[in-house]
Order: structure tokens, then sequence, then C-alpha cells
């Protein structure tokens, strides 16, 4: 069910708070400036003419950006069919790894930092879960 409602909408509808009032970086504010602007008359787009009735549309361009709800469909879909293609013939585990939110902030300002430390810490969680499960294997062992 639709509701009438789009992202791109409320954008538009917000965009002076967006822009001014929410903390986002100048690559989050293009991210959403994309969104407000896909399949609007901002970026363009093509009339055609159905050649039985004369009936005439316009259909505006989309922003290709993937993170766009409109555009991200079948972009998206397309990368995961790639993304299959990389997987190797193994057993894969998924492991998820969060932050307090108090470090949302940081996160922004400082994403490499941020990430690089939670990548680091992340890893020495598992080193430490794979050693402390080979050593219950070698007791288990002897
Ligand atoms: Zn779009």
């Amino acid at each position: 069910m639709r509701t009438g409602y789009e992202v791109g909408n409320l954008l538009q509808r917000h965009w002076i708070k967006v822009e001014h009032q929410l903390k986002v970086n100048s690559w989050q504010l293009r991210t959403l400036s994309a969104v407000r602007h896909c399949r609007t008359a901002a970026l363009g787009g093509h009339k055609s003419v159905c050649t039985d009735c004369g009936i005439e549309s316009i259909s505006y361009n989309s922003c290709r950006n993937r993170h766009c709800p409109k555009c991200q469909g079948r972009q998206r879909e397309a990368w995961l069919e790639k993304r299959r293609t990389e997987l190797l013939p193994v057993k894969y585990f998924h492991v998820v790894f969060t932050l307090p939110d108090t470090f949302n902030q940081l996160a922004l300002y400082k994403p490499k930092e941020v990430y690089d430390a939670l990548f680091e810490a992340s890893w020495q969680t598992i080193e430490a879960f794979l050693q402390k499960t080979k050593n219950i294997s070698a007791l288990k062992q002897a």
C-alpha cells in the first residue's frame, strides 16, 4: 500500500532544516540533495508522445544515487549479483559489531578514524575468540 509520501517530497518540504539544522557532512548533504531532486524537473527529463493518440507524457531523469529509494532497486540487484560472483565456496558467518550511539557525532566528522578503530577492535575480538576456540579444542583432544 502506497502512502503517498516519498522521501524526496519530505526532503523538499523540509530542505531548509535539512540544509541548516541537521548535522550532516557535505557527502551526506549531496546524497540527500540527489534524493530530493530525483525524478523532478530539476534533473531534466524527456517528453514522449504516443504515435496513436498523441497523448504526451513527461518522464524526469533519476538521480542514480545508490542511496535513493527510487533508484536503488535495479542497481542494488546488479550490485548484489556482482558480489555473489565474488563469494568463495566456503561457509560464511555474519558477525555484527556496533558502537554506542555516543560515537555518532564523532563518526560523522572523523569516519576514517572511528571505523578504523572499530575494525581493529572487531578483528582483535574475532582473533581472541579464535584463540579461545583453539585452546578449547586442544584441551578436548588432550
Ligand atoms: Zn534517485
